[in-house]
């Protein structure tokens, strides 16, 4: 390949529909990624996001037949820019929208800003009447206008959604790009008259890492959404310990690799006295505090888990803590820092014994502990 023709491929309309088209397969992908979600679970941030990601391809596309005819009239260039800063607008809202649920306030807000996308898109149209001036220079300010509404767009994207979304990093990277890509085409129209071929091999390239981080975005996305969906079906609501299933598995899991395993059985004292005096909100609170402290006590040495209403459980793996001082500090703890106490039963692991059987003998030792005064630990015997 001689000089002129590789300078042709890199910078001239086949080097642009090569780079669009790489940009495209990014953008397609994303956009799958978005249908997918959508498909499966109805949130309102994946449609946003196709909806960006639609308007994205269409810029895209728009741009690859523009390489052919560099000379666009206005109707052209008009559509270009609209899709440009659409696509900005949408892809911000898509992102804020998978992050939060959208209020009554931020749908108005959003609305205000498609409203002033609208006043800035009738600048186009009204800066002919605006500027007396020769032909050329309208042809050159009338996407002013617009232009500059993209760097207010990407201050207030800083400011209202930077702060409320997850990732920071990765969406004031994208931001930056965003920035970056934009001064340069700036540059490039205003300053060099799109004639520097660097700068309008780097606008077509900066865009990339753009679409990159996008894709990496939405990716991190799905991971910590799919994390949060497993552990909440494995944790109880209330009060964040593991719920009766999961307990009941790690237990059948660690008896049958024969560790050394007890379980703790505990049920809050005058429960119910306390939710008819003081009512089930405080219930809650309280039920809430006691599930922290056997969670502080238990963190190093095994896993807890709700088993039922006011009843808590603890799986203990680590021989060389003895259950019955575990379950005595916990006893302790609720009754000097909360307004109920508990009582507590324990028992360790025998040959041939099952996880029910191991937990119904700490039920039964708990149930001892109420008989006989309750606030207190008993051991199965
Ligand atoms: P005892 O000392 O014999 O255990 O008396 P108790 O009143 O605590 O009796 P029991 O353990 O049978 O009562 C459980 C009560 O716990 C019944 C129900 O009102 C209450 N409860 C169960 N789950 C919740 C909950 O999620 N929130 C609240 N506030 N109360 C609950
Ligand atoms: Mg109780
Ligand atoms: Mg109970």
């Amino acid at each position: 390949m001689d000089r002129d023709s590789f300078s042709q491929s890199l910078f001239g309309p086949p080097g642009t529909l090569w780079i669009h088209s790489m940009l495209t397969v990014i953008i397609v992908m994303t956009m799958l990624l978005s249908i997918r979600l959508l498909l499966s679970r109805r949130k309102i941030g994946y449609f946003s996001m196709v909806v960006a990601l639609g308007i994205t391809l269409a810029q895209y596309m728009q741009l690859i037949g523009r390489a052919w005819a560099p000379e666009a009239g206005d109707v052209q260039t008009f559509i270009e820019l609209t899709l440009k800063v659409l696509a900005f607008v949408m892809i911000n809202i898509g992102i804020f929208q998978l992050y939060n649920p959208t209020r009554k306030r931020d749908s108005a807000v959003m609305i205000l800003f498609f409203l002033l996308t609208a006043a800035a898109c009738s600048t186009y149209w009204l800066a002919p009447y605006w500027l007396e001036s020769s032909g050329v220079q309208t042809k050159l300010l009338r996407p002013l206008g617009l232009e500059l509404y993209l760097f207010l767009l990407l201050f207030v994207s800083f400011l209202l959604i930077n702060p409320r979304i997850g990732q920071n990093g990765k969406y004031q990277a994208m931001l930056t790009v965003y920035f970056i890509t934009h001064t340069l085409h700036m540059a490039n129209l205003y300053i060099f008259d799109n004639r520097q071929p660097f700068l309008n091999l780097l606008e077509q390239i900066v865009p990339f890492v753009f679409h990159i981080i996008l894709f990496l975005f939405i990716f991190e996305r799905i991971i910590e959404i799919m994390q949060a969906i497993y552990t909440s079906s494995i944790t109880d609501g209330l009060t964040k310990l593991y719920n009766r299933k999961y307990f009941h598995g790690r237990l059948t899991q660690a008896i049958q690799q024969r560790l050394p395993v007890s379980v703790i059985f505990s049920d809050i004292d005058n429960f119910k006295k306390l939710n008819d005096t003081k009512g089930h909100h405080m219930g809650d609170q309280v039920l809430k505090q006691v599930a922290q402290i056997v969670k502080e006590e238990t963190e190093d040495t095994g896993i807890c888990g709700r088993y039922g209403g006011e009843e808590m459980v603890v799986m203990i793996i680590d021989a060389s803590t003895a259950p019955d001082e575990l379950a005595e500090r916990i006893r302790a703890r609720v009754e000097s820092e909360t307004i109920v106490t508990v009582s507590m039963g324990h028992s360790k692991l025998k040959k041939g014994i099952g996880p029910d059987e191991l937990v119904k003998q700490a039920d039964e030792a708990m149930y001892k502990a109420k008989t006989t005064g309750k606030n207190k630990v008993v051991g199965w015997s």
